[in-house]
């Protein structure tokens, strides 16, 4: 372990070039960047390594996910000509499964830091100063100080919220009972995919979203295709809804809303809150530190991710910026390059933005509404996804679409996907797009036969 000892007031302070408070994918990626690069790191998490990411977030959803993805296959072999004579599940086992996903992970960066020399700390960190960060009774001194405690869930004050027993993300994770119904407030990435999750097992789930379409970001064209798969699936939609009251009713809970029809309510037996996440701005000592804010009340960053404070860096969540695991493992990698001295910078251009449901929806770059607002020319390209060969081999019954949107001169700007795998051909494009390439360049490509990626060659 690579760390220096000072006598300071007869205190031994341990010395680091680099301390990090936070062990989710912004923290862990730049604690193993920066060990690997010969810096003397000290790590602070407070919970469990992998942060919300891989203890409550991508990882655990999506292992969810897949179970309900396997059930369905099976429900619904005959399409492939395969007869499963009655196909079941247990929702005990498939959170017993997902919870043996987590620690594996988790172990698994564990290793990775220790093999790095990276000291990880348990416990709550809080920042003195911009070099001096105290935990428990140890206080840690340090050159550079990289900030990266992530976001939370937002309950909004919605009258009664108080009052009724609602699941946050966590409790749905570590549900093991089936609900006969469930209302999801928030018809964003997280509330989809545990709609998806949940509609698969056979709860009769309600979507309340107070804008006019689910998945706020994406390509609404896209996400109305998606809502209407669902639609037929059984899940009830109420868009441009407001809920206005919550309260315990006969059937659990009874969500009252208001929207263009009047007021009305559902009930359902459990409720999910979803609405949104926030940084983490309280009780990491930020007071402490002369920080520039957004006018989101963000901390400013610039393209190195560093703060209005020399020395200070914010990756991830809690920078505001773009709440995804992915763009905090890169801005992690980009700050730990300015530390070391090396040429890099952030760029948000293509941010691959993905829905896990079933089928996936994902989008990169500029949207059809952000390229308007801006005033920027552009074509829509469409094509049904029906043009890859194994995409109609592999999904019996199922249409998708995969829209690009290009600038005059045929620069990619943007795109979006609906049908399996677009969260694994969504790079495609963000490729194309990070690196100013046009549609075109596209057949320059050799693209492997049958793939459903091969359908941006077909453009
Ligand atoms: C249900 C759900 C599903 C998601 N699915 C996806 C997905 O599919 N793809 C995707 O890209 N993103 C997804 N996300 C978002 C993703 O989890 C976050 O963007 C990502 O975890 C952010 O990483 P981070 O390192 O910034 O923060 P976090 O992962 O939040 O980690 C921050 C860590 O800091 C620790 N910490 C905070 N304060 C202190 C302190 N004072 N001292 C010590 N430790 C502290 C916390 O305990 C935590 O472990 C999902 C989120 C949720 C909730």
């Amino acid at each position: 372990m690579k760390y220096f000892l000072s006598c300071r007031q007869n205190f031994y302070t341990m010395k680091y070039q680099l301390a990090i408070i936070g062990g989710g994918p912004a923290g862990y990626t730049a604690a193993e960047a920066a060990g690997k690069a010969g810096l003397s790191v000290v790590l602070f998490e407070k919970k469990s390594l992998g942060g919300v990411c891989l203890n409550e977030g991508c990882i655990p959803t999506k292992t969810l996910l897949y179970s309900a993805k396997v059930y369905e296959s099976a429900k619904h072999a005959n399409k492939y000509a395969v007869t499963v004579p009655e196909a079941s599940f247990d929702l005990g086992k498939i959170v017993a499964r997902k919870q043996k996903v987590v620690r594996k992970l988790v172990l698994g960066i564990k290793a990775k830091l220790t093999a790095h020399g990276v000291n990880i700390v348990t416990g709550e960190a809080t920042v003195i100063d911009k070099n001096t960060v105290k935990c428990g009774e140890e206080t840690y001194e340090c050159e550079n100080l990289l900030l990266c405690a992530g976001s939370d869930t937002f309950i909004p004050p919605i009258p009664g919220v108080e009052e009724v027993d609602y699941w946050t993300h966590r409790d749905a994770l570590d549900n093991k009972e089936v609900p006969a119904s469930l209302a999801i407030v928030g018809g964003g990435v997280i509330g989809m995919e545990f709609a998806s999750f949940f509609c698969s097992l056979g709860v009769k789930v309600t979507v309340v979203e107070m804008m006019d379409e689910i998945l706020g970001g994406m390509d609404k064209e896209l996400s109305a295709m998606l809502r209407a798969e669902y639609a037929k699936k059984g899940i009830k939609f109420l868009l441009s809804t407001k809920v206005v009251g919550l309260s315990k009713g006969e059937e659990g809970i009874t969500v009252s809303y208001e929207n263009a029809d009047g007021a009305g309510s559902v009930s359902a037996e459990k409720l999910l809150m979803s609405v949104g996440r926030r940084p983490v701005m309280k009780g990491l000592g930020l007071e402490n530190l002369d920080l520039e804010l957004t006018e989101r009340k963000c901390i400013k960053v610039d393209e190195h991710l560093q703060s209005s404070v020399p020395g200070v860096y914010v990756c991830g969540d809690l920078n505001g910026v773009s709440l995804l695991a992915h763009t905090a493992v890169r801005e992690a990698e980009v700050a730990v390059h300015h530390i070391i001295g090396k040429e890099d910078k952030m760029s948000y251009q293509a941010i691959p933005g993905v829905v896990y449901t079933n089928p996936e929806i994902a989008s990169v770059g500029m949207s059809e509404e952000a390229l308007q607002a801006k005033g920027i020319a552009y074509t829509a390209l469409k094509l049904p996804m029906a043009y890859s060969g194994r995409f109609v081999a592999e999904n019996e019954g199922m249409n998708g679409v995969c829209k690009v949107l290009a600038a005059e001169d045929g620069t990619v700007l943007g795109a979006s996907m609906l049908g399996n795998p677009a969260s694994e051909l969504i790079i495609i494009a963000g490729m194309a797009i990070e690196d100013g390439k046009k549609v075109e360049d596209w057949k320059r490509y050799v693209f492997p036969h049958p793939t459903a990626g091969e359908i941006f060659r077909e453009f």
